[in-house]
């Protein structure tokens, strides 16, 4: 049996907990509950206890979701975005946060027009350079936001990144931090406000709000371990 609502207090009062401990206003540390391959009964419970943000990471099931669960959530797809699933991606997401391309950047910017949405867009960057790994190199993140901030369509809100999967404390540190400072260094070029940096899950989501996380994007501490 897993306990939705006391995984989602405790949490909370962590993030709280955290942000304080490294002199950060709470509220500058928003969840993003990720929801995928958890029926929407689950998220039902956690919309139940207050919840509003969650994160998906395929269109499919964000589909299934956004039909079946309240109209007041802010749905956030976090998973990469194939340019097929673009047309339905900016209808039924608020935010998008894996953008890594110029041309996924134009497509959303055209389908978004088409429908009268707006998504919030975070460009994803790989920092740690792992081969391995989805996102943008640093090198290529200044063309990403020269094509983003020429559209109409979509808001540059900041970036997204992923940490290796079993990296210890000090590469966290470098990876969450070294986002932190490329967004510095992009805000002070371009002269705009990237306030968001989404980073931190289950396992590293402490260090990421030590480096500036806005948004952590926890599944498996509030829903239980996924299957398959
Ligand atoms: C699944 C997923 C998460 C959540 O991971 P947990 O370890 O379950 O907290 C966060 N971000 C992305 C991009 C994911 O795909």
């Amino acid at each position: 049996m897993i306990h939705i609502h006391q995984n989602l207090e405790e949490i909370r009062s962590e993030l709280i907990r955290t942000a304080e401990s490294c002199g950060r206003p709470p509220e500058d540390v928003r969840l993003v509950a990720v929801s995928k391959t958890y029926p929407t009964e689950a998220v039902m419970t956690a919309y139940a206890a207050g919840q509003r943000m969650f994160g998906e990471n395929r269109v499919q099931e964000l589909e299934t979701k956004v039909s079946a669960l309240p109209n007041d959530i802010e749905w956030h797809l976090i998973g990469h975005l194939q340019s097929n699933k673009v047309g339905k991606a900016v209808v039924l997401a608020q935010w998008i946060h894996a953008v890594d391309s110029i041309a996924l950047i134009e497509r959303i910017d055209r389908l978004a027009g088409d429908n009268g949405t707006r998504p919030k867009i975070l460009i994803e960057v790989n920092i740690s350079g792992e081969q391995s790994k989805e996102g943008i190199a640093s090198s290529e993140v200044e063309t990403l936001i020269d094509a983003a901030i020429k559209c109409k369509h979509l808001e540059l809100k900041g970036f997204m990144t992923m940490a290796p999967f079993d990296a210890e404390d000090a590469e966290l540190h470098a990876v969450f931090g070294g986002l932190r400072r490329l967004r510095d260094a992009m805000a002070a070029k371009f002269g705009i406000a990237l306030p968001e940096l989404s980073m931190g899950m289950s396992g590293d989501y402490h260090i990421a709000i030590a480096e500036g996380a806005t948004m952590v994007r926890i599944g498996t501490a509030i829903f239980g371990v996924r299957e398959g």
